[in-house]
């Protein structure tokens, strides 16, 4: 009775991991979430909108007071110009948004890139569709592009490329070079790119974080796709955002219908005005995750982990094998659930085949005095 492709997947690795950090009140650093509700003043204005309403089904691709504000953030931070109208929707969470790609875009046997490690939810859909990954993969400690195995990976067969910037797990943040070298490939083999980018607003050290949109010959080929989970530290409420041409939209539109249909209409509301905030909002925002980067990391290391550099993201990735374990890294990270009382995942569970074996990902987003409290935890444990 059971979907072949579905049931193939167990339970996911981020709710495998809360559940053994609940049943052993550990900290979690494991699956992604900050500890700190975001920004009071949209959730204010998202209680005060349930009050006044209304409440019932917005219209399908949004509020327009969301979908504006979507636009002009895209202008505001990247230059681009967006019709509003045919160009954004909201969509419930970036989950959402990558289903509805996916669903509108994709034939079975069309044939869809990917950068390993990624994301959970993309290849289930994929597969689901019955178009085919072809997967590439980028490796610690320096996630290199390979471009090789990429050119190799393109066919005449080619619809998708997924393009993760800032990536989760690695950390890494797509650069100019790399960025334009994917362009290439798309125009060559005349394809498109779904481009996940919901850290946008979490890349550190000066970096800037380039939608691949935004490359020359990549407007109408890219949908790009936000989260306000992440820019607001809500996670909870699930509000993601497309940015697409018109033809990729009326196409991923059609997936969105059937989905899910609307989204909740107070939250876009306060989306909108959250999305409208500031500068300075967005710059206390990426320099208090940076300054928690940097609490985790120097913590770290001192633990005795060989720390990855983080450009992006929520995450730092780490090498356990200068701490002597013996066992692969899903062992090493139930063994520090259970032992050390500090959770963490598996780098590995971010591959399909056999990924790195010795790295695990730690999450950021949290209380400095909680990072520390882990960090003397796992300092205790590791003597
Ligand atoms: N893509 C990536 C790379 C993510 O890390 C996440 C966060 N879980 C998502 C998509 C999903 O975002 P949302 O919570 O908005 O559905
Ligand atoms: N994106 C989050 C992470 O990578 C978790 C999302 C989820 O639990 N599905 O940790």
């Amino acid at each position: 009775m059971t979907n072949n492709i579905l049931s193939e997947y167990g339970t996911t690795i981020f709710t495998t991991m809360s559940a053994l950090a609940v049943e052993h009140q550990s900290i979690n650093l494991g699956q992604g979430f900050p500890d700190v509700d975001g920004s009071e003043e949209v959730r204010r204005i998202a209680a005060e909108a349930l009050m006044t309403g209304p409440n019932q089904y917005p219209p399908m691709m949004g509020v327009p007071e969301l979908r504006q504000a979507v636009a002009e953030h895209n202008k505001r931070f990247y230059g681009l110009d967006v019709d509003w109208q045919t160009e954004v929707m909201v969509t419930s969470g970036a989950t959402e948004a990558l289903c509805d790609c996916f669903m509108g875009l994709l034939n079975p046997g069309d044939e869809v890139v990917l950068i390993e490690p990624l994301y959970d939810s993309y290849l289930p859909i994929i597969r689901h569709i019955g178009a085919v990954p072809k997967l590439v993969r980028v490796e610690p400690p320096h996630w290199e592009l390979p471009r090789q195995a990429l050119e190799e990976a393109f066919s005449d067969k080619t619809k998708l490329l997924v393009l993760n910037s800032p990536m989760n797990p690695a950390g890494k943040v797509f650069n100019e070079d790399e960025l334009s070298f994917l362009a290439g490939l798309l125009e060559k083999y005349d394809a498109y790119a779904v481009c996940d980018e919901v850290y946008e607003h979490l890349v550190f050290d000066g970096l800037k974080h380039q939608p691949l949109m935004t490359f020359k010959g990549m407007r109408d080929r890219c949908a790009r796709i936000g989260s306000a989970g992440k820019t607001f530290s809500l996670t909870g409420w699930k509000i993601g955002y497309i940015t697409a041409p018109p033809a990729m939209m009326s196409a991923i539109a059609k997936a969105h219908q059937f989905v899910t249909f609307t989204t909740p209409p107070n939250l876009q509301k306060a989306v909108a005005a959250g999305l409208r905030f500031e500068d300075s909002y967005y710059q206390t925002f990426v320099n208090e995750m940076q300054a928690q980067r940097d609490v985790l990391s120097s913590g770290l290391k001192e633990v005795g982990f060989e720390v990855l550099n983080s450009q992006g993201t929520y995450f730092l990735t780490c090498d356990f094998s200068p701490l002597g374990f013996e066992g692969d890294d899903a062992a090493f990270c139930r063994h520090i659930t259970i032992e050390a009382g500090v959770t963490a995942v598996p780098t590995g569970a971010f591959y399909q085949q056999g990924g790195p074996r010795n790295f695990v990902r730690f999450c950021f987003c949290k209380q400095e005095t909680l990072l520390q409290e882990a960090v003397s935890r796992l300092k205790r444990f590791f003597g």
